[in-house]
């Protein structure tokens, strides 16, 4: 292959789950990725580490209070500091930026992301909570100033892998696959009692808390359908969710011959991080090989949406359209934080985001102004509505 030129990459959330393991990808490729930007909300210490082993143009620090202590570091290093959301928003636009890493956990990932496509970034998307929200808006910026959106989430890196060399032909179903999280096979019944520490352990990822109280719940399946339909531009009952506990299968496709493509291996980040890094390349990795005699056998099951409303609620508001799914995500955000903080019980958290979606005005075609303030009101409302009670 001939040399290619280094790939300048800014890594929004470096120092998250997806940021550091990101940052495992370029520390192990020097020769293709380097780093322009590290951007993190508070946790300055590790910001500075990374600063000083990748030496990026400059670093933003979301939270004011810890600018200070970041500038004294690194500034006498001639790497720029700076602090808060709207920094960041200007940071990503620098010319020098080819590739943005969105990896912010939630809504707060929304404005700089739709800042880098504005300025035709290219965007890896991990932060799937930008689709959720304003998936229409981001994917029409993102053709009209002609930006690609790679995936990162492992499923959507299956399927956007599957689809290579397959332009032309239509998709006729996507299968997402689901671990099925903790709690599978549980009743709605024992999920009344789950604890946070048990939602915390999830089979197969090591992800940040969000996430995988997300996935405890199916709602982070629910927001990969959503995000699913604007990567893809596939209708909601083209999409299916299916439980496959091992995590193997990332997704698959099915093409209009019936045929399937699904894009295997062992459940790692890294994998789909270095794909959209390296996009429209594949680099050798030294990554741990999937070995067939450890799994004897792939299992499959159906989704108990009965049990797990949160799935169900994520399929309607796609159907719905407006600000309903950025209503659906903002309630989310604070009774997974409410529930995180043991002030809710873990079947509360379906039940204050169906409240949220009936009480915050509906918006058919929202404007981005719009989900700002879908955003705060319905944060307003879920938070009057986190009645700390009998938390299981
Ligand atoms: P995490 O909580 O581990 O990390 C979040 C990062 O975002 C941290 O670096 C934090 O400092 C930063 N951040 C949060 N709020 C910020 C703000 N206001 N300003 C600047 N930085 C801010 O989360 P994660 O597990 O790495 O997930 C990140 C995103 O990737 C989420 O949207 C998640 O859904 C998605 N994702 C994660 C995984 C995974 O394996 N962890 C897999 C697929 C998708
Ligand atoms: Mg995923």
């Amino acid at each position: 292959m001939k040399e290619l030129p280094k790939k300048n990459i800014a890594i929004l959330g470096s120092t998250g789950s997806i940021g550091t393991q990101a940052l495992e990808v370029i520390r192990a490729q020097p020769e293709l990725f380097a780093v322009e930007i590290l951007a993190a909300k508070s946790n300055a210490d590790l910001l500075i580490r990374q600063a000083k082993e990748f030496n990026p143009n400059c670093v933003v620090i979301g939270d004011n209070d810890k600018y200070k202590i970041v500038a004294d570091e690194l500034q006498p290093a001639g790497i720029k500091v700076f602090s808060g959301e709207d920094s960041l928003s200007e940071v990503v636009q620098m010319e020098t930026v080819d590739l943005v890493l969105a990896a912010i956990v939630g809504y707060a990932g929304l404005k700089s992301t739709l800042s880098a496509i504005e300025a035709g970034k290219q965007i890896a998307l991990a932060n799937k909570e930008t689709l959720v929200v304003a998936g229409e808006l981001v994917t029409k910026k993102a053709k009209e100033k002609g930006v690609n959106i790679y995936p990162v989430d492992s499923e959507h890196s299956a399927i956007f892998q599957c689809l290579a060399g397959e332009f032309h032909n239509k998709i006729e179903k996507i299968y997402l696959t689901a671990s099925g999280g903790p709690f599978r096979g549980k009743t709605k019944n024992e999920l009344e009692h789950v604890t946070r520490e048990q939602a915390l352990k999830h089979p197969n990822w090591e992800m940040g808390a969000k996430i995988t109280i997300d996935s405890a719940t199916l709602m982070n399946k629910g927001l990969e359908v959503i995000e699913a339909h604007w990567l893809f531009n596939v209708k909601p009952d083209m999409i299916d969710v299916i439980i496959h506990p091992q995590s193997i299968i990332h997704s698959m496709v099915q093409f209009e011959d019936g045929s399937i493509k699904a894009q295997m291996g062992l459940p790692d980040m890294k994998l789909p991080i270095h794909y959209a890094f390296g996009f429209p390349y594949r680099f050798k990795t030294e990554f741990p090989r999937f070995n067939f005699q450890k799994y004897p056998s792939l299992t499959f099951e159906q989704p108990d949406i009965k049990s797990f409303r949160s799935l169900g609620l994520a399929y309607d508001v796609l159907k719905t359209g407006g600000n309903s799914p950025c209503i659906l995500n903002a309630a989310n955000e604070i009774a997974v934080e409410a529930f995180l903080k043991n002030k809710i019980g873990f079947l509360r958290i379906p039940d204050l985001i169906e409240f949220c979606l009936n009480n915050v005005p509906f918006i058919q075609h929202p404007t981005y102004s719009d989900f700002v303030e879908t955003d705060r009101e319905t944060r307003r409302i879920a938070g009057e509505n986190v009645i700390p009670g009998d938390p299981h």
